[in-house]
């Protein structure tokens, strides 16, 4: 009820839920007192949590974010939503994100952009930005999201949270609505890293309806939150301190990073020389795998279908047109190209040669240190409309959070500081599975 009050007294301003569940969250909470109430309460028992609308929620709408899927209730949950329901946890809603998580700043929802919770003229960050939002300003204690090339970082940096990407294969994509299969990975969102620890708790582990989640067992990733950081080696890659980088957000993270030299690490300057490409890279990879899977949405089986077709090229081809919006067909298009005969070797595939030339990079820095740390963001949250009609300004705002997508490997922000009123994120990028010294390091830390 506490939770339900502040969405229904906020969110008109913030916009961060597409669809708030009142009736079946009071349900669900009934029911967690009574399992309480006889002894038997499993771990997030009557714990409320909003879910970003791509993760597929039995009988509740699941959007996307987008108008090709505003009328689709699936028939089953995710593996992530079963996992929550199984801990006893209570589904607030189903948040706002960038159409099909195509976006980093929530402008590109059909439903509308979620606003900033620090300064409602500001952008929350995306394409995660309703759960940021939502979490930021407590209209839910945690909340789950996506990363395909920074939508958890980068939105819980301009939102003032502790996000967690983990490892690539760690967290089931079955019923995630995919946007690129090969770096779209679930994670959490929560105020602090022992609340989202909690959360990855009930979100990580083996799941054979999806062949690239990994065969690990569930762990406790709160099991190191105490350990001292005596000892440890932070890597400071130098490309993610170069031009670019608002010098107010530096100061903060150095900052930070000095905290970090107090609780007994090391820092050691590192260099990953080809972060450059990351961005390029990406923009072939995160289209082309995006232009493939949206192919499914084509107005026969489920979601948008146009009024009237003429015939079935027509079916198509408005379903499509009207049902998504400009940014998911400016990727679809780029994607298309790049797959296509003559270009698949010089875009796609050179693209994948230098994805791995970027995963060698941090194989290689990390023979000398345990953790990697940088900006999350370029900056604090910036102003709605400042980037939304520059697709490649937009696009930058990536620059530091791709690159663990790329690679695989696990990456988080947690806040570390304020500029002019609005928060600055540090990002910490693990080695593969080592999420729980990552959220130790991030608990010290807070
Ligand atoms: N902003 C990036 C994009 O638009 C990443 C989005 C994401 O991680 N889902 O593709």
């Amino acid at each position: 009820q506490h939770f339900l009050k502040r969405i229904q007294a906020l969110d008109p301003q913030l916009n961060s839920f597409i669809t708030v569940t009142e009736e079946a969250a009071l349900a669900a909470a009934q029911a967690a007192d009574t399992r309480i109430a006889a002894g038997d309460a499993p771990a997030l028992c009557g714990i409320p949590v909003a879910h970003k609308d791509i993760f597929c929620t039995e009988g509740v709408r699941t959007s996307c974010g987008s108008k090709m899927l505003d009328n689709f209730a699936p028939p089953y949950n995710a593996k992530v939503i079963d996992g929550f329901n199984a801990a006893g946890s209570v589904m607030l809603g189903k948040t706002n994100m960038d159409e099909f998580a195509m976006g980093s700043s929530n402008e590109s929802s059909f439903y509308g952009p979620t606003k900033n919770p620090w300064d409602t003229n500001c952008v929350p960050g995306g394409s995660s930005g309703g759960s940021a939002a939502a979490v930021a300003a407590l209209l839910a204690p945690g909340a789950t999201a996506t990363d395909t090339g920074g939508s958890i970082r980068q939105p819980a940096s301009l939102c003032g949270i502790t996000g967690i990407k983990p490892t690539y294969g760690r967290v089931s994509r079955w019923g995630m609505i995919a946007f690129a299969s090969s770096l779209d990975q679930g994670g959490a969102m929560a105020r602090t890293a022992e609340d989202a620890a909690l959360l990855l708790n009930v979100m990580a582990g083996p799941d054979g309806r999806d062949s690239t989640c990994l065969d690990k067992p569930a762990e406790d990733f709160t099991r190191n939150l105490h350990e001292s950081l005596r000892g440890l080696r932070i890597g400071i890659p130098k490309e993610y301190f170069s031009e670019g980088l608002d010098p107010q957000t530096e100061a903060c993270v150095r900052a930070a990073l000095a905290e970090y030299e107090k609780l007994g690490a090391t820092l050691v300057e590192i260099s990953l020389p080809h972060t450059h490409l990351a961005v390029p890279a990406y923009y072939v990879i995160a289209p082309s795998e995006a232009s493939a899977n949206l192919s499914r949405f084509d107005g026969v089986r489920y979601g948008h279908r146009c009024e009237n077709p003429a015939d079935l090229r027509d079916l198509y081809m408005r379903s499509r047109g009207e049902g998504f919006g400009e940014e998911v067909q400016r990727r679809i298009l780029v994607g298309t190209y790049a797959l296509s005969a003559g270009y698949y070797d010089a875009y796609y595939n050179k693209a994948q040669q230098v994805r791995r030339l970027i995963k060698n990079d941090f194989v290689e820095a990390y023979k000398n240190v345990d953790v990697i740390m940088g900006p999350t963001a370029t900056s604090p949250a910036f102003a709605l409309g400042a980037k939304s009609k520059d697709p490649v300004a937009m696009y930058l705002e990536d620059i530091y959070t791709i690159s663990a997508n790329l690679a695989g490997l696990p990456g988080m922000s947690l806040p570390c500081g304020m500029v002019d009123g609005k928060p600055v994120g540090l990002q910490i990028i693990g080695n593969y599975l080592d999420e729980a010294r990552m959220l130790n390091i991030a608990h010290q830390f807070q």
